[in-house]
């Protein structure tokens, strides 16, 4: 019986990874920029090999007509402990989960899983940088702390030697919270470590500090007001930067953490959604990112939502789906992902119905592939 039992499960195993070379057909695709129709997507060993208007053959073919091929969905906000997270939002086809926040050791057993077909990709910030008693040492680990900008240093060696893939910050004035001669500091640092460096910011004033102290990027859209226009074009000027917005959680905070009404929450979103739309208008890259668990927001599928939020903001399509595809792997240096190019890896969904027509039709995934590797279908 177990023996059985073995030689079916390396069957199915078998038959799923053994699809060597395939082709998708007459679909309608999203390249990580524009949206093309009647494309043929040829992959070859978990690689796309080939992108055509013109047919192309294959062991296999996939009929996609009616269908849309999009690349795989990275989340650019999240916070992790375990790895049933990552079968969690591969299954939803979410195949890249970007750290913000959490204890390195525990860390070590996911990214281990990288490479594995049924899981999502695990990158990090390791521990988030913050000061004794400040936003992000509540959470029951224990964490560094820092104070200083002499601190900066010694902080930042020691998450390069952790193994992390970039650098968070975090700036919360409700609390303790770090300086900005130390934030300017840790930045530097993580640039001279070749690392990029993102903040946690809910204020302008602390977004406007921390992006002229040449921070990368905000994993949060600060709430109290919009960046003044001088702010904006100032920046738009001397730094280079992009923006997680996580429109959902601060949405959904809001009645829970500050007991607001659904009016109040209303209003709050409105005034989000226009400073989101402000920030694209101006160039800047905006990520989609959800801050799991907080808020209740699962690891997959909420993703779609703040992809709705974007949608709603006024942003076009395309840049809708490129916040969730090529621009976090992008700016995050995600190793050859986010495109449905030659050349890139073959991670990329199936639609029944196309998100053109409504964000929220993201929920109609039929077929997901991690590297060419069919990992959920119909
Ligand atoms: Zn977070």
């Amino acid at each position: 019986m177990i023996r059985t039992l073995f030689v079916l499960l390396f069957l199915g195993f078998y038959s799923a990874s053994g699809q060597q070379s395939f082709v998708v057909e007459h679909v309608t695709v999203f390249n990580g920029t524009e949206i093309l129709a009647n494309q043929f997507v040829k992959v070859d060993n978990g690689i796309i090999s080939e992108v055509s208007s013109n047919p192309l053959t294959a062991q296999t073919t996939i009929d996609g007509t009616g269908r849309f091929l999009m690349p795989a969905l990275t989340n650019a906000h999240v916070h992790t402990w375990a790895a049933p997270q990552l079968q969690e939002a591969a299954q939803a086809g979410v195949l890249n989960l970007l750290d913000m926040h959490g204890m390195e050791p525990m860390q070590e057993t996911m990214i281990s899983l990288r490479d594995t077909p049924g899981n999502a990709r695990l990158y990090r910030a390791g521990y988030a940088a913050t000061t004794e008693g400040g936003h992000g040492t509540q959470y029951g680990f224990p964490i560094p702390t820092l104070s200083k900008p002499e601190d900066a240093a010694q902080w930042v060696a020691d998450r390069v030697a952790a193994g992390v893939d970039y650098i968070k910050i975090i700036v919360e004035p409700w609390k303790a919270t770090l300086d900005k001669a130390t934030v300017a500091a840790i930045i530097k640092e993580a640039h001279k470590a070749d690392k990029i460096a993102v903040v946690h910011v809910s204020r302008a004033q602390d977004a406007f500090d921390a992006l002229s102290s040449g921070a990368d990027g905000l994993v949060h859209i600060y709430n109290d007001e919009p960046l003044t226009a001088a702010q904006l074009d100032q920046l738009n000027e001397d730094a280079n930067f992009f923006v997680i917005p996580t429109i959902l959680t601060t949405v959904l905070i809001q009645p829970l953490y500050y007991n607001k009404t659904a009016e109040e929450t209303a209003e709050i979103e409105a005034r989000l959604l226009k400073e989101v739309k402000r920030l694209y208008d101006a160039g800047i890259p905006i990520l989609a990112g959800t801050d799991p668990p907080n808020a209740n927001i699962n690891i997959g599928s909420d993703l779609y939502k703040e992809l709705a939020f974007f949608a709603k903001a006024g942003l076009p399509i395309e840049a809708v789906l490129a916040s969730a595809t090529s621009l976090p792997a992008d700016k995050f240096s995600l190793n050859n992902v986010g495109y449905i190019k030659e050349g890139f890896k073959a991670d990329m969904l199936l639609l029944d119905k196309s998100p053109v027509e409504g964000v929220l039709n993201m929920n109609s995934i039929v077929k997901i592939w991690k590297e060419g590797v069919l990992i959920t279908q119909e």
